[in-house]
């Protein structure tokens, strides 16, 4: 290879009449859709945050004390002590829109215009708020005194966003794709039935596929699938092993909902009725979702009034799963006789209330379970939930959140962190690669998988 000398260049003449522009990095970038007009993009955010409001959430809006108690509560004040990371200071603009336009003094503040009208350049700005520095993990929510429930209102906020066309570019992307391909990280039917078939090889285990008639349906995450494929085997392994007459669905097998993240409501519908469909149309008493956050709080919690009645069926985390077949006996475990520390994640244990589950099932494995502090509902969040893991440019605040996880776990010196969220376990592992720390996440359900007692059936 030819060394190149460095030479001294000539200047150009016309530089120096160039406009001095600032090469520096802007604080935050926002990303848009679609050509819409600034004004068109504020009234459908307005309008539709307003039309999803219903009274609860206009009661919410007017009971805040303005105490300060959530900013204590979520981890990116915590890292940052940043005023405008404060909870419920993400909810400005609708807030301001509310008082202004709905609430019950709107006039007041229209005529002394104590409230100016929300401007395009607001929501551009909020966009980092309401998406890269929000998990919508609930922390906020279970502290504040006057029971706001923040968290909500924030996915709230984000239809609004979406209709204005307003969304980081990795979450319109992937729910994009999900719509067109049926999956957002490129799992289609057909990746699914390939990786099923390999794996089903590989590992020496039937995955059943497309069974007519079955009590349990299982679904998978994109990222299990496409990252983490143990997972399936896991799955595979612990059905047969406690007996269960299930089948995964060509038509309904993927869980994870990028509708419900990016705020885009009908991709949010349109993806759980796949699954609830295909439950529908195999018989499934029960369907069984996978290690993933959202995918739990999409169906289990918001399944129904996206079906429009009372799902046919129950739904259960994995985990959930799991501990009902250790409480029957049917699920048998070697002792594991290690020290172990649960992250929980926050849609399964804050948000959906499933805190002792994975718990039971830890106590089956014989493991020492060392809790952090805080624990259960209060742990704190990983910092990747909410779709924040997908948008690269929150990449350098979200590893500084991911040391409060890092020091929670160091403290309690468990041998092995277990979780039982494929996206926290991403994060995590993304944090550990960062960090170049020592500790690899676990998931729960492979755990388990990996310490069948077989012989005993
Ligand atoms: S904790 Fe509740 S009442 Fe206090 S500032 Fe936050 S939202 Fe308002
Ligand atoms: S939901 Fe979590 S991340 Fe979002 S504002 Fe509340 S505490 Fe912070």
């Amino acid at each position: 290879m030819t060394e190149t000398t460095p030479t001294t260049r000539e200047p150009d003449p016309l530089e120096f009449d160039k406009p001095r522009v600032s090469i520096r990095k802007p604080e935050h970038r926002f990303d848009s859709q679609g050509e819409t007009p600034d004004a068109s993009r504020v009234e459908r955010a307005m309008n539709s945050f307003v039309r999803d409001f219903g009274r609860t959430a206009a009661v919410y809006m007017e009971s805040c004390i303005h105490c300060g108690m959530c900013a204590e509560a979520c981890h990116f004040y915590e890292v940052t002590q940043d005023p405008k990371y404060t909870p419920i200071w993400k909810l400005e603009p609708f807030k301001q829109a509310y008082k202004r336009e709905y609430g019950p003094f709107a006039f007041v503040y229209r005529a002394l215009n104590l409230k100016p009208k929300v401007t395009v350049d607001e929501l551009q700005q909020w966009q980092h708020l309401l998406y890269d520095s929000c998990t919508v993990c609930g922390r906020c929510s279970l502290m504040c005194p006057m029971g706001i429930d923040i968290a909500s209102l924030v996915s709230q906020a984000r239809h609004g966003m979406f209709k204005a066309g307003l969304v980081p570019h990795e979450l319109a992307a992937v729910t994009e794709r999900a719509r067109r391909e049926g999956s957002p990280l490129g799992a289609t039917p057909k990746v699914f039935a390939d990786r099923c078939e390999w794996l089903s090889d590989e590992h020496d285990v039937e995955i059943t596929i497309d069974k007519p008639r079955a009590d349990v349906l299982c679904a998978m995450s994109s990222i299990e699938i496409m990252k983490y494929p143990e997972s399936v085997v896991a799955t595979a392994r612990i059905m047969r092993h406690v007996g269960a007459d299930w089948t995964f669905r060509l038509d309904g097998y993927e869980a994870t909902n990028f509708g419900l993240l990016t705020g885009d409501a009908a991709a949010q519908k349109e993806l759980t009725l796949k699954i609830v469909h295909a439950a529908v149309a195999c018989g499934a008493k029960v369907v069984v979702l996978p290690e993933c956050g959202h995918a739990y709080t999409a169906l289990r919690w918001m399944g129904a009034n996206m079906y429009g009645k009372p799902l046919p069926f129950r739904v259960l985390h994995i985990a959930e799963f799991l501990a009902e077949q250790v409480r029957t006996g049917k699920l048998r475990l070697r002792k594991l006789g290690k020290t172990v520390t649960f992250h929980d994640p926050c849609q399964l244990v804050r948000r959906g209330g499933a805190i002792e589950a994975p718990r039971e099932v830890l106590q089956a494995l014989g493991v020492e379970l060392r809790e952090m502090y805080p624990t259960k509902g209060a742990n704190w969040c990983c910092g990747g939930g909410g779709g924040v893991v997908a948008i690269h440019r929150a990449d350098e605040l979200r590893h500084k959140v991911f040391k409060i996880k890092m020091e929670q776990i160091e403290e309690t010196g468990a041998e092995l962190p277990v979780t039982s969220c494929a996206n926290c376990r991403q994060t995590f592992d993304d944090g550990q690669a960062h960090f170049k720390w020592d500790k690899t996440m676990h998931s729960l359900l492979e755990l388990v998988a990996d310490n069948l007692v077989e012989d005993a059936q």
